[in-house]
């Protein structure tokens, strides 16, 4: 094998290599931490943190309040206790892609100590990145701020989950109503109207933590795009601005 051949084989094993988190990945989840408890009080008075799991191609590693779990110690961090197990599922690159609410296979690692409401799921900033890059519809989530605005949609989730007669989580809804003609009774409109929340809590960090985010983000809004997400970035972007954008 020629000198070239075998750095383009290694690279090629580098490519395909299962995914494992850094110590630029962790500390990019307590900045994503750190991102939404800026917001929490205007976003979500009076509540407070929730629990983030993150998962790499071979463990969870939960970031808790709570020290008693009956899961292995990996670490601490400003009053977190860092939990790492392992989770047994065969993921490739392509299933690390996003962050999201609870998963099958870290719903089973964490069993024995915690509830699939309290935490939402997110994959390391590195795999997040190569993914979107990967991505050939184009993406704005192909940035470190735009991992870190994430934190702020999937704790927004969680808390609309969690506390949906919230007079703020009410009224938010009431204003995306207002705005298109969503069934809130049918499912799809249930996911639509989670989204748009969602969305709104991200833009409104975004505006004020991450303008460049915040601008690619109504750059990117296609009024004929069809996903919840999409729909629902169209609702919270009518919202704000029908709100002058200061509400
Ligand atoms: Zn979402």
């Amino acid at each position: 094998m020629s000198a070239l051949a075998a750095v383009l084989a290694l690279a090629a094993l580098a490519a395909d290599a299962p995914y494992h988190a850094t110590k630029k990945d962790f500390s990019a989840v307590q900045e994503g931490i750190r991102t939404y408890r800026k917001v929490q009080d205007e976003l979500w008075p009076g509540a407070g943190d929730v629990e983030v799991a993150l998962y790499d191609a071979r463990d969870v590693f939960l970031y808790s309040h709570r020290a008693d779990y009956p899961l292995p110690k990996s670490g601490a961090w400003r009053g977190f206790t860092i939990y790492r197990v392992p989770h047994g599922e065969k993921l490739t690159k392509d299933d690390l892609r996003g962050c999201g609410g609870s998963k099958p296979f870290v719903d089973r690692a964490l069993s024995k100590a915690t509830s699939r409401d309290a935490y939402f799921t997110c994959v390391p900033l590195g795999a997040f990145v190569a993914f979107q890059k990967r991505r050939k519809e184009g993406t704005v989530y192909d940035t470190r701020e735009s991992y870190l605005a994430t934190f702020v949609h999937e704790r927004a989730h969680v808390y609309q989950r969690n506390s949906p007669n919230a007079p703020d989580v009410v009224h938010a809804m009431a204003d995306f109503l207002d705005e298109g003609s969503i069934p809130p009774s049918s499912d799809r409109g249930q996911s639509v109207l989670a989204e748009a929340y969602a969305q709104w809590c991200e833009l409104k960090a975004a505006e004020k933590l991450f303008p460049k985010h915040y601008g690619r983000l109504k750059a990117w809004y296609k009024p004929e795009a069809e996903g919840d997400h999409d729909i629902g970035l169209g609702l919270a972007l009518r919202a704000l601005k029908g709100a002058g954008g200061t509400r």
